[in-house]
């Protein structure tokens, strides 16, 4: 056994230089191997000089000088017993030290340990576009840190015979902020960052793009697996990934369990913590940048002015005034702003506290909206005065909106109705633009004001005419221009008729036994016959105020099914009215000649397989 010689004499017989890149542990293997030994250990146990330490050895055994020493990478082993500060302020933890990772391709060209294989973090070879690989091609075992041959497993396989993954391009690009600044490379890119912040960045942001939420900020257990490393770089990648809208993404997904919450901690709790206190550092300002530019657009509740994290100039921007300051600005009532804020005339949001307390928060531009409402307002009697309706038919236009209501006291408890100006104008002048266009003195003008008086309107009807005349479904003129009010709009009655039976049909509400005369094609006369007779079923009006009885649409369908016209058999035959009377063999159930009824019809079922004289049959199919 040879005596532990004094360092000072030291010096190692074969003494390589380091190669660029390379990590102290595979430099340390390479010493040794060169020296005869299997293993650093060895070469450390045979030279005993175990109470200095390692860079101690390498600069005197091996003759490095400092700089040399400097361009290694990573920590020496274990047994070294050295606690040299690591390059670039990377710490212990920031290394594996249990499973070793290379790319198969560097290796075939060159068979040494790069630095950054190292980095528990580092997942992919940005020169050849690869991930790393963890696993021995043949056996599949995971590869130990400490080494005894760098490219061979202990199976006996080359470690460059493993099948690398290409790897993504954002996670190439996130890599490559990395590895250019640990070869001294400066990048023109957006985000510059020390390989430390790198690290931070990746354990600290990239944590929130995970699937799962490590249970301490920034500790990702077993980060020395590569696949565990891979996961959470590749969500670095994706957040950073065009910039900044996925990490926007992100922001969404996180506020939208807690919509109705007015707080920023509680919405967005760890990751506000991480941008302001874990990622504190000036190099990561982009990306409280990019949080304060989404609150900007998206966060609905105030800033406070007290908040210390966020920026100044984003809390005296943000585009959210609070109740009293809109309310004050517009020299109004804050129950006044709430009210329009209720009715949906401003924007803004009521958030309830856990305390039961309410605040609110208007975007900047609910102050023009609440100056607009207040300058349009009418009360009700104004209202009334202005459309010449009666109190029931303008609340049927506010309950349809087409009269906005700033405040309704039915709503608000308020007292006083206030009402779009704007809207109680538009209808007033309803149309008033069409006058010159529809001056067809062939038709049947009837103004809204005797529709209202005299034609026994469906409940919502009222409303729905004066939509299809806004609309223009419906002509409307006015005498003169000058005819003033909403009622001295005139609308084609036939038209309008028409129109409402239709609607009704539509609506299955019961009709007069005028609309089902209409929709059967009779006479008026003839459908009250039918009616009389006990042929057509009718109701009696459930209205109160609309006297007679009315007929279902299903009523009219049961007729249809039930009965056929002469004239619909003649028409569809092609045969004169008379000639089919004559020569279909069976007597109708009414008609002229039986009971004064002044249409003839037959009952369907007795028609069923008879045949005209000319032998044509009777296809009832083909009747209407
Ligand atoms: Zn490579
Ligand atoms: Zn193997």
């Amino acid at each position: 056994m040879p005596q532990s010689p004094h360092i000072r004499h030291l010096k190692l017989p074969m003494r390589p230089r380091p190669l660029i890149g390379e990590s102290t542990r595979g430099y340390l293997l390479r010493v040794a191997h060169a020296n005869g030994y299997n293993t650093p250990r060895q070469l450390w146990k045979a030279i005993r000089v175990w109470k200095y330490s390692g860079d101690r050895l390498l600069r005197i055994g091996v003759r490095l000088r400092r700089r040399a020493l400097d361009a290694l990478s990573g920590p020496y082993p274990s047994f070294c017993n050295t606690h040299t500060s690591l390059s670039h302020c990377l710490r212990n933890d920031d290394y594996n030290h249990t499973e070793f990772r290379w790319c198969p391709f560097c290796l075939a060209d060159s068979e040494f340990v790069r630095g950054e294989w190292e980095l528990k973090l580092c997942c992919v070879c940005v020169t050849h576009k690869v991930l790393l690989c963890d696993r021995c091609p043949r056996c599949d075992s995971p590869q130990a840190i400490v080494r005894n041959d760098v490219a061979r497993c202990a199976c006996g396989a080359h470690l460059a015979l493993a099948k690398a993954q290409p790897a993504a391009t954002s996670l190439i690009a996130l890599h490559e902020l990395l590895i250019a600044y640990l070869n001294g490379k400066r990048l023109t890119s957006a985000i510059e960052v020390t390989p430390e912040h790198w690290l931070r960045m990746v354990k600290y942001f990239g944590q929130f793009g995970l699937a799962y939420s490590p249970k301490r900020p920034g500790q990702v257990a077993a980060l020395h697996k590569l696949s565990n490393a891979l996961a959470i770089t590749t969500a670095t990648a994706h957040l950073l990934l065009k910039w900044p809208q996925h990490f926007h993404a992100l922001l969404d997904r996180l506020s939208a369990p807690s919509r109705d919450s007015m707080s920023i901690s509680q919405t967005y709790g760890r990751l506000y913590r991480s941008l302001y206190v874990d990622l504190s550092a000036p190099c990561f300002q982009f990306l409280r940048d990019a949080f304060e530019a989404y609150l900007h657009d998206h966060w609905f509740g105030m800033l406070g002015k007290r908040n210390r994290r966020l920026g100044a100039d984003t809390i005296e921007r943000h585009p959210r005034k609070p109740l009293h300051v809109l309310a004050r600005e517009n020299r109004t009532g804050k129950s006044v702003v709430k009210h329009l804020a209720h009715a949906g005339a401003i924007e803004g949001a009521a958030i309830k506290h856990a305390s039961g307390r309410t605040t609110w928060a208007f975007p900047t531009a609910a102050m023009l909206q609440v100056k607009e409402c207040l300058a349009d307002t009418l009360n009700l009697g104004q209202a009334r005065k202005i459309l010449g309706l009666n109190k029931r038919r303008v609340h049927e236009l506010i309950n349809d909106h087409l009269l906005r209501a700033w405040i309704n006291p039915d709503n608000t408890k308020s007292l006083a109705w206030s009402l779009s100006k704007k809207d109680v104008q538009t209808l007033a002048n309803i149309g008033i633009s069409r006058t010159s266009d529809n001056l067809d003195e062939g038709k049947d003008w009837v103004t809204l004001r005797r529709i209202l008086k005299g034609w026994r309107l469906h409940p919502d009807e009222f409303v729905a005419i004066i939509r299809a005349i806004q609309s223009g479904t419906l002509q409307s003129s006015r005498k003169s221009e000058i005819s003033k009010g909403m009622c001295e709009v005139r609308v084609d009655a036939n038209q309008v008729r028409e129109w409402l039976c239709i609607r009704r049909e539509k609506a299955q509400l019961p009709m007069s036994i005028d609309a089902a005369a209409k929709l059967l094609g009779v006479k008026q006369q003839v459908a009250y016959e039918l009616v009389r007779k006990g042929l057509l079923a009718t109701v009696l009006s459930e209205d109160g105020t609309q006297r007679g009885r009315r007929v279902h649409q299903h009523a009219i369908e049961a007729f249809q099914k039930q009965f056929v016209a002469l004239t619909d058999i003649a028409r569809a035959h092609r045969v004169g009215v008379r000639r089919a009377l004559n020569e279909i063999p069976i007597a109708p159930i009414c008609g002229p000649r039986i009971d004064c009824l002044r249409q003839y019809f037959y009952r369907r079922c007795d028609l069923m397989g008879l045949r005209f004289n000319s032998n044509l049959e009777l296809v009832l199919a083909e009747l209407p």
